[in-house]
């Protein structure tokens, strides 16, 4: 009997010591290299045109704290090797491709989706995200009874772990009780896991309340919509991107404004997540604008609205709203007139509905306290059924409704300079949309601009100078902080990394010469945003579409992505991007060209920064 339990005894404490070990090699490998980027859009970048990317704060306290893998029994598990799976969890590695098979869904995501669907992948279909709210709203309360919430989701051809993460975020963080259902609307996607394997799921995985419509025509997001809402049968619209992640408490605070006042639409604080890495980031507190082209963009909170006796966790008036993500009462919607359904695919619904929203007796706020992760991609992967530009198409909508005399000096006149075959495009029947502002008794634009948006800058009719967009928020371009400083020499060689020609010249490439100790054009600064700068002046980058290039020097962008460098173990520098390591091509060759490539170990992979 005594030796039994003796025996007993020792199997228990070689199991807790087993236990232990586990944890301390987890935490270990965790503070290597975990945790270690941040992703900062450059403040005042303009690349492109996009509905709503907020700039950033750079607040290292709001990086991603816990980027762990879905359930290990999760469908997407299935192309990582089994060894690794904790440690690559919960290391900045999430990204590294292994082999072939990752090399293609990598590849294939971006092409299909413009976002790192092998990370997106790994994540699986649930995994936590950094609270970003303001300390004070977790203090707090709301009504018992708030309104019930009909989730709408309509998605085109995305990628299936990425709407099966939004819709798992959405039964995850949301109270059951106010959650009526999510209605997923597929817009006629083609991919053929959008149809088998998610009807597959949603049948086993998810409860009754999660419920699927297709169209059998591609309708686009607007028309999608609408769709979406007619089948509802909650008190409140919640609309969503179907490539989003809800935050902690995220639906009490828009519910409640709604409650108070069916005329109040709401939208939540949209947090970024990262497109290359999938790292999801707090964004600063700003509202809805516009410009003359009826572009949206994003303004800063005047701070008187700031504040008030409710301090940061005051709703804040928006003149418009980005349009992916909003609640609002489902009468209140129908009543309004929806959406013009006369709009094509994408683009001015946001404006049009914004406007439609404040001239005809409602009100548009942000709630700080609400706050919703979406990926914000660098284009869209989509065109229209048709090829045609339905931002201008949706825009001339908005403006023949709606702006009265401003469309004729104000947009056209912009507009028409820049794009003149825009004058004799026809925009459709807009009766019905005259309509509903008379039926509705709305205001008028002048109102609008005099009540609501006073900070748009009125220019008179024949002044041609274009409005000046106010930049936002980080105003000055801060340099971030420098972590090492040295040359960046190749172990197996001994050469250094350098410019090919000069340092200064944008896209030149960068390859392996014999170090110069007194050349400080071989000098490397690697800085908190993990950037790799040359001499002060360039930043190593990495093509994103072509990975098969040499890595050059490009203007830093602050924004991660392609100028993202992990210095990791085994002396390995890592593109967290692109998922592949550093390496000199070919020890022998003179020219000694570089190239990224799937991290193996070798000795063509290391490399020290010597300071
Ligand atoms: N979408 C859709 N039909 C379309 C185009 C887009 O249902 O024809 C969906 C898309 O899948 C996404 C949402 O509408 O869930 C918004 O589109 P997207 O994310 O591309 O817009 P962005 O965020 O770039 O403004
Ligand atoms: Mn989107």
């Amino acid at each position: 009997m005594g030796s039994v339990t003796l025996r007993y005894f020792c199997y228990g404490c070689l199991f807790t010591s087993a236990t232990w070990s586990l944890l301390l090699f987890i935490y270990f490998n965790l503070n290597n290299e975990g945790y270690t980027f941040s992703n900062a859009p450059y403040p005042g970048s303009q690349r492109v045109q996009w509905r709503f990317q907020p700039r950033l704060t750079k607040d290292p306290k709001r990086l991603l704290e816990s980027q762990h893998l879905g359930s290990a029994s999760d469908q997407f598990m299935k192309h990582m090797p089994k060894m690794s799976e904790n440690k690559l969890a919960l290391s900045s590695e999430l990204g590294m491709i292994f082999n072939e098979v990752d090399q293609q869904i990598r590849n294939a995501g971006y092409q299909k989706h413009a976002f790192n669907v092998l990370i997106s992948n790994r994540l699986g279909s649930s995994r936590d995200v950094p609270d970003t709210r303001d300390p004070k709203c977790k203090e707090k309360s709301y009504p018992i009874n708030l309104p019930s919430a009909s989730i709408i989701i309509c998605f085109y051809n995305e990628a299936l772990s990425a709407l099966l993460r939004t819709v798992q975020s959405v039964l995850s963080r949301s109270p059951v009780d106010v959650l009526h259902e999510i209605i997923l609307v597929d817009d006629n996607s083609d991919f053929t896991n959008l149809k088998g394997e998610l009807e597959d799921y949603i049948q086993k995985s998810l409860p009754r309340k999660v419920r699927l419509v297709r169209n059998s025509v591609r309708e686009g997001l607007i028309r999608g919509r609408m769709i979406g809402a007619s089948h509802a049968t909650g008190d409140v619209l919640v609309f969503l991107d179907s490539h989003c992640e809800v935050n902690e408490m995220w639906l009490q605070p828009l519910l409640a404004p709604i409650k108070q006042d069916r005329k109040t639409v709401v939208c939540p604080v949209i947090d970024i997540i990262n497109a290359d890495t999938l790292i999801y980031s707090s964004s600063p507190i700003v509202r809805g604008g516009f410009n003359w082209g009826l572009h949206f963009k994003w303004d800063p909170v005047p701070a008187s609205m700031l504040n008030g006796p409710e301090g940061p966790t005051a709703a804040i008036k928006s003149p418009t709203m980005a349009g992916g993500l909003f609640a609002m009462n489902r009468n209140y919607f129908n009543d309004l007139g929806q959406y013009d359904s006369g709009m094509d695919v994408w683009g001015g619904e946001n404006l049009e509905l914004s406007f439609r929203i404040w001239m005809c007796g409602g009100r548009l706020q942000i709630i700080p306290c609400s706050r919703v992760g979406h990926i914000f991609r660098k284009r869209r992967p989509y065109g229209s059924p048709g090829g045609q530009d339905t931002m201008a198409h949706n825009s001339l909508r908005l403006t023949h409704v709606w702006m009265d005399e401003y469309k004729l000096f104000k947009f056209q006149e912009q507009y028409f300079a820049l794009r003149p075959e825009l004058r004799v495009q026809s925009y459709g029947d807009i009766s019905e949309r005259v309509q509903l502002r008379k039926r509705l008794n709305c205001k008028s634009f002048k109102w609008y601009l005099d009540n609501v948006y006073p900070e748009m800058q009125i220019i008179g009719p024949n002044e041609r100078a274009r409005v000046q967009q106010p930049l936002l928020v980080n105003k000055a371009v801060k340099r971030p902080k420098v972590l090492e400083r040295g040359r960046i020499r190749h172990l197996q060689t001994a050469k250094c990394i350098s410019a090919q020609n000069h340092p200064s010249q944008k896209a030149g490439i960068v390859v392996v010469k014999e170090c110069d100790l007194s050349d400080p054009d071989q000098i490397w600064v690697y800085d908190e945003e993990h950037e790799l700068v040359l001499a002060n002046l360039l930043c190593l980058d990495m093509a994103e579409t072509r990975l098969s290039d040499s890595p050059r020097l490009m203007k830093c962008h602050g924004s991660g992505g392609s100028q993202q460098w992990t210095l990791g173990k085994n002396n390995r520098i890592y593109q967290v991007s692109a998922g592949q390591c550093l390496q000199v091509v070919d020890p022998a060759d003179i020219k000694g060209y570089i190239a990224i490539a799937i991290c193996d170990g070798s000795a063509a992979q290391q490399w020290q920064i010597e300071s």
